[in-house]
């Protein structure tokens, strides 16, 4: 297992595996880890809050940011919405060497690749097919049209897992965590 500390850690993965939950798991236990907040041209759902779970921008902004080049990747995800990383707030946690999370789709974690390969790639992948359409309708955010645009993103990237440095299969919220944090090398108590 991974011993030398990650700087930059990406983790990616179908729609609904469950990366907010076990990034979540992983914050609540390790507060020092730095989550990006992404910027979207999505509409926010009930609850979420702008500047906390997305910075929720309309498509002009969301071009402005593009050409001045304020985001370290973005991607068309699902075939609908974009979305991106901005790079600001990135470099900066790198600079104070603070671990950063990135928590984004497979075109933007090939794009990370290319630009800063020696960050960490990390693909949550579901324990199966059948689970991870379970998690989708269970969790009730999309209708069924949404959901089976995601599903198709869901084949494509479940077919990139090879790519990345690490799988991690999440059965378990608290397991997949815990095998999260052995990859980032985080120190274990
Ligand atoms: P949702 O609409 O469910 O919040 O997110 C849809 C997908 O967008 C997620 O699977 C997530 O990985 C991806 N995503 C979220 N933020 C970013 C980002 O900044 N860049 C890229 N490339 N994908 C993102």
């Amino acid at each position: 297992m991974t011993t030398t500390p990650a700087r930059l850690t990406v983790l990616a993965g179908p729609t609904a595996v469950g990366k907010g939950t076990v990034s979540a798991d992983l914050r609540a236990r390790y507060p020092q880890v730095w989550l990006s907040v992404s910027a979207t041209t999505r509409a926010p759902r009930p609850g979420e809050v702008d500047g906390v779970h997305y910075h929720f921008v309309s498509p002009g902004r969301f071009d402005a940011m593009i050409v001045d080049g304020e985001l370290l990747e973005w991607a068309v995800v699902h075939g609908r919405n974009r979305y991106g990383t901005p790079r600001g707030p990135v470099d900066e946690r790198l600079a104070a060497g603070e671990p950063a999370l990135l928590e984004i789709d497979l075109q933007g974690a090939r794009q990370v690749r290319a630009t800063m390969p020696e960050a960490r790639f990390v693909f949550l992948a579901p324990p199966s097919w059948e689970e991870l359409e379970r998690r989708l309708v269970g969790r009730g955010t999309e209708d069924a049209d949404e959901r089976e645009r995601r599903l198709a993103t869901a084949r494509v990237e479940l077919a990139a897992e090879s790519e990345f440095d690490h799988v991690i299969v999440n059965d378990d919220v608290h397991r997949a965590t815990d095998e999260l944090i052995q990859v980032i090398g985080l120190p274990t108590r």
